[in-house]
Formats: structure tokens, C-alpha cells, sequence
């Protein structure tokens, strides 16, 4: 195994490496280090999250810029504000002994004058997100006509993000001599193809594919019913006091609930998802880096690339829509050496995506229960009891002793510990005394099929131009659910038919009683249609009335009755309220 020297870098960052307490370098600083620094290559490079990509590139290029030049000889890409700043961060830090070294971060939601001034002064080094570099570019605000190195960090991601076009346009703006290296975590047909056009005879170099999930990294699922996928959430966190966790959300809408839910709760937790302000966005990172906040509620855009070493768990609370994706939330924690769980709530319907996961991460899963009331009033009864004994004692308490000696004059030790604890634990316990199992059985899963789910009527259809693709995507996007959430999807002329599973139930009904599509209210009743489904829907009379109406252009399919069917409620995740934790 080799040393950062044998790598062959100079002394000025070697003195930096010291500093930062990095003893060896990771398998691909090893492979890239000597490469790029011995030859004017491209570079593809293929390694997971926390693998320590950004000293891969970072390292040789502040070696071979000119720090004594003030012309902008590098440009880092990355996909979002806080890898920019991360790089930079990163960046400045290996370049710390490098005098004269300027980085710049460019970046979208702050002031692009300031960052105009910045780059003025000579930066050799840009780090920038695609959207404001291009705008820097159109402004004629930064000049990257001399770049010797371009580097596409997180390129799955800048592409998943859609910034293809963005990058086109930037690499027209730099040499055709330049080198690029590309890092990326996997390697889908469009980082092959930004591969093919934009680079010359690239060299590849892969880490860790044998194993594309972090060792460090142990996977666990826990089969519940959707409805109690929050509280499942709240034991799991209860059961685990000193969690410092990211949770995936699928949508911003469910990622800002479900931490509003835990505030409330009296957890710490804040969310990060594409909606908030940058400010706030920022406020958000600040305190979950301090550990302010222990469980960050994110989507998996706002959540990608961020640099938390110690995230001890990371909560899947849904499944993302591309399975692929799972790799990169469970890249979140294992890192930097350390180990990590990475959770995942499933309901029965989703349970079969756990072995399509498996096969990615060629890891196998432990299915695991969701622990009892009891056994999480232990594990804090512990916690606590260890908190207490850790505690370095505040000696200004010492003038109230008397006082407090006076009144438990007649308490024994053993009576005074428990009356102590009961103050703290006994909200718990009242909570979780007749807490129900929440663990569901799977053994009937196979038979899991059409005859296990809901089959609605929606008076829409081809008239309206839909045809069964567009439809299902329509319902996904309007419902915001998972790409197999709706399926058996019939469009026929002036009604459809579609399916989801039971549990989905309430809130397709819920979402449709006043929902409006060209002007008309679209109604959705569950169908009779084979017979399959519950025997609530309404008669067929009444959907041909519906769809005459609806096909004649009036205002039809209204249900006078909304609220026969179904409460409105955006999502059955959120039921009623529970009793508060305490705050901690
Ligand atoms: P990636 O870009 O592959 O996700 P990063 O470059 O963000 O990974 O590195 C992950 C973490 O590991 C960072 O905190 C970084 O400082 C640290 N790190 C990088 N290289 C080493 C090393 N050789 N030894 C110890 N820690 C390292
Ligand atoms: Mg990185």
C-alpha cells in the first residue's frame, strides 16, 4: 500500500495532507493520483459516495496549476450549492500551503457581482453548479477560454438534474486541449455518452465495483402498513437515542411533513428539500452539521453530495422511485471508516423492491422488527441512566443542597433514583404502554396481484387525449406517487379504469373531490369492473351519467357527496396526533 508521497506529490500538500489527519490515501486517490498527475489524460472515474473522489482530482490539479499565474486554469462542475461549497471548502483546505492559490465558488442564489469581483482578483481554480456558470459565461463575467483541467464531479447526478445542456454549452467556452476528468458514482448510458462527445480516448479507472454498497454500510428493512409508516419512523428513532440521521422523503411535499410532524413531536429535526430559500437551505445544514438537528428530512436532490461524516443512520421513510437511487441515500452514512445502518420502511406492496435493491448493491437486506413499546422504554431508560452517570456536575447547584438534602430527608437512594428517572421517562412510557406491534406479517405476499388492490373509474379518457401511458403518468404526477403505484391503467373513450393498491385507497379518493382538469371536475369512484374490488363504488348508472356530462362538456362528475367517500387528507402517512416527547 502506498503513501500520499509515493504518489508523488509535493511537499506543500503533503504538509496539508498531515494537517488534515488523512493517513493513507482511499483506493481511488491511489488509482487516480499518479495517472492524472503524470499525464495529460482524460479520466473517467466510477467510485460510490465517501470513497474521497474530491482529493482524487483535487490534489493533482492544485499540483499542476500555476498558483504565480492569475489565469482561471481549472473549473470543477458539481451539481448543487452545497457540493460547490464542499469542493472549495475541500479545495482551499489541500491548497492551504500553496501561496497565491486562489478557489472561487460559483453558484446559483447569491450575488453574481460578488462572485464577478471574486473571480476578478485571479482565480486559477473555479468551482461552479452548471445553471450559474453558464449565466457567468453569457455575462461575459468569467473567462474559461485557457482552462487546462475540467472536471465533472457527480456527473450522474449533474445529468439526472438535467443539467446536460448547461455543460454542452459551458465546455464549447474551453480549449479542445484541456483534459477532463470525469467522476461519477455509476455510470448510466448518459454519462457514456457526456464520455464519448466530450472526451478524448478517456482512461477508466473503477473502484469498488464488486461491491457497489459501502462494507461499512449494513442494510435492514421493517414491513408495516402505510398508514404507520410515521409512527414506525418515531420508534425507530426512539430506539436508537443518539441517531444522527438523514430521512429520504419521495417528494418535497411529504419531506416538509414529515419534519414538521417530528418538530412537533418534539424531535430535532428540519427539512431540506428543493423549496426552501437557499438561506434557509443553508440554516438547515448549519444546524444538523452542529447536530442541532438530529434527524435531516430530505429529498434525495437536496440531500446529494452532502459531506456529514458521522451520520450514524440513514431512514429510507419511502422507497425512492428508481432503485438505483438507494445507493446513493445509503452512501449518506458508513463513511470516512465508519459504520452505518441504512433502514428502510416498506408496506407490503413495496416489499418486492427490496430484492431488486439486493441485486444492486449486491448486499442482502436483514428483515428486521420494528421494536415494541417496551423494548424502546428500556433503551432509553438506559440511555438516560447513562446520561446522568456521564454528566460532570454543575457546582453551583452545591448552595441548594441543604435545601434539597431537607426534603428528601426520608427518600432512600434506590426511591430517590427512581422518582428522578420517572420525571423524564414517564411521558415515555405512558406513551408506549400500549403502543400495538407494528410489524406485519409477509407470508401472504405472493399472492400479492390485482386481486389485492383497488380498481378505480375516472371519467377521463381518450377524448381528453390520454391513452393509458399518459394517463398513468398524469395520475402519478397529480397523486405525486411511485412510478409502480398505478397500474392496469384502460383508457377507453370518455372514461379509463386504473388500479392502485388498497392503501392508496383513501388518498386517491381524498385527492379527487374537487379536482379540475380542462375546466371540468374529474370524478374517480371505485369500480365494480370484474368484479375485483370493494363493493363501495357506485352504480353504473351513475358513471354513465357522469361521463355524459363530462363528454357533453358540462360540469358533470362532481360528486355532490365529497365527502361520503373518504375524509380529505393529503396523504393516510399523517394520521392523528400522538402525544408529544418530551424535548431533549
Ligand atoms: P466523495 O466525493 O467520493 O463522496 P469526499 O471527497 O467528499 O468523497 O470524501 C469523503 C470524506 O472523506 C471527506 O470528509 C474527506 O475529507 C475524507 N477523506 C478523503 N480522503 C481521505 C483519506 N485519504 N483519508 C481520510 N479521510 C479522507
Ligand atoms: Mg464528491
Amino acid at each position: 500500500m502506498s503513501t500520499f508521497k509515493d504518489l508523488g506529490l509535493n511537499d506543500d500538500l503533503l504538509q496539508a495532507i498531515t494537517d488534515l489527519g488523512f493517513t493513507r490515501p482511499s483506493e481511488v486517490q491511489e488509482k487516480a493520483i499518479p495517472i492524472l498527475l503524470n499525464s495529460e489524460i482524460d479520466l473517467v472515474a466510477l467510485a460510490q459516495t465517501g470513497t474521497g473522489k474530491t482529493a482524487a482530482f483535487g490534489f493533482p490539479m492544485l499540483q499542476k496549476i500555476d498558483v504565480d499565474s492569475r489565469t482561471t486554469q481549472g473549473l470543477i462542475l458539481s451539481p448543487t450549492r452545497e457540493l460547490c461549497l464542499q469542493i472549495t471548502n475541500e479545495m482551499k483546505q489541500y491548497g492551504k500551503y500553496c501561496k497565491g492559490l486562489n478557489v472561487v465558488a460559483i453558484y446559483g442564489g447569491a450575488s453574481i457581482t460578488e462572485q464577478a469581483k471574486e473571480i476578478k482578483r485571479g482565480a486559477q481554480i473555479i468551482v461552479a453548479t452548471p445553471g450559474r456558470m453558464k449565466d457567468m459565461i453569457n455575462r461575459r463575467l468569467v473567462d474559461i477560454s485557457k482552462i487546462e483541467y475540467s472536471v465533472l464531479d457527480e456527473a450522474d447526478e449533474m445529468l439526472n438534474m438535467g443539467f446536460k445542456e448547461d455543460i454542452t454549452s459551458i465546455l464549447s467556452h474551453t480549449p479542445d486541449d484541456k483534459s477532463t476528468w470525469l467522476f461519477s458514482a455509476t455510470m448510466p448510458r448518459e454519462v457514456a455518452a457526456i464520455a464519448k462527445d466530450f472526451m478524448y480516448d478517456p482512461q477508466e479507472i473503477t473502484v469498488g465495483r464488486k461491491n457497489e454498497g459501502s462494507t461499512q454500510v449494513s442494510h435492514e428493512y421493517y414491513l408495516v402498513n402505510a398508514r404507520d409508516r410515521y409512527q414506525a419512523l418515531k420508534r425507530l428513532a426512539d430506539a436508537n437515542p443518539d441517531i444522527f440521521s438523514v430521512v429520504f422523503c419521495r417528494t418535497k411535499r411529504d419531506t416538509q411533513k414529515v419534519a414538521e410532524r417530528l418538530i412537533e413531536d418534539g424531535y430535532n429535526a428540519g427539512a431540506l428539500h428543493g423549496d426552501l430559500s437557499q438561506n434557509q437551505r443553508d440554516l438547515v445544514m448549519k444546524s444538523f452539521r452542529n447536530k442541532q438537528i438530529q434527524m435531516l428530512v430530505a429529498t434525495d436532490v437536496a440531500a446529494r453530495g452532502i459531506d456529514v461524516d458521522d451520520i450514524t443512520h440513514v431512514i429510507n421513510y419511502q422507497l425512492p422511485d428508481e432503485i438505483e437511487t438507494y445507493t446513493h441515500r445509503s452512501g449518506r452514512t458508513g463513511r470516512a471508516g465508519k459504520t452505518g445502518v441504512s433502514m428502510v420502511i416498506v408496506s407490503k406492496s413495496e416489499v418486492r423492491k427490496i430484492k431488486g435493491i439486493e441485486r444492486i448493491i449486491k448486499k442482502q437486506f436483514a428483515k428486521k422488527e420494528i421494536p415494541s413499546g417496551m423494548e424502546i422504554c428500556e433503551v432509553q431508560l438506559m440511555s438516560l441512566a447513562k446520561k446522568v452517570h456521564n454528566t460532570e456536575v454543575n457546582h453551583d447547584i452545591d448552595t441548594y443542597l441543604g435545601d434539597i438534602n431537607a426534603l428528601f430527608e426520608d427518600t432512600s437512594k434506590d426511591e430517590l433514583i427512581k422518582k428522578f428517572f420517572s420525571v423524564e421517562f414517564s411521558r415515555f412510557y405512558n406513551y408506549y404502554k400500549k403502543a400495538l406491534d407494528l410489524n406485519i406479517s409477509a407470508s401472504n405476499d405472493d399472492n400479492r396481484d390485482v386481486g389485492d388492490s383497488v380498481r378505480y373509474f375516472i371519467n377521463v379518457g381518450k377524448k381528453d387525449g390520454f391513452d393509458w401511458m399518459s394517463l398513468k403518468d398524469f395520475l402519478r404526477e397529480v397523486l405525486e406517487l411511485g412510478k409502480d403505484d398505478v397500474f392496469k391503467v384502460e383508457a377507453k373513450d370518455t372514461f379509463s379504469f386504473f388500479n392502485t393498491e388498497k392503501e392508496l385507497q383513501e388518498k386517491v379518493l381524498g385527492f379527487f373531490t374537487d379536482f379540475k382538469y380542462n375546466g371540468r371536475y374529474v370524478n374517480v369512484e371505485i369500480s365494480e369492473n370484474r368484479g375485483r374490488s370493494r363493493k363501495r363504488g357506485k352504480s353504473r348508472d351513475r358513471k354513465r351519467r357522469d361521463e355524459k356530462n363530462f363528454s357533453s362538456g358540462k360540469k358533470g362528475g362532481r360528486r355532490g357527496d365529497g365527502k361520503s367517500k373518504s375524509r380529505r387528507s393529503g396523504s393516510g402517512d399523517f394520521g392523528s396526533s400522538r402525544p408529544r416527547r418530551s424535548r431533549r
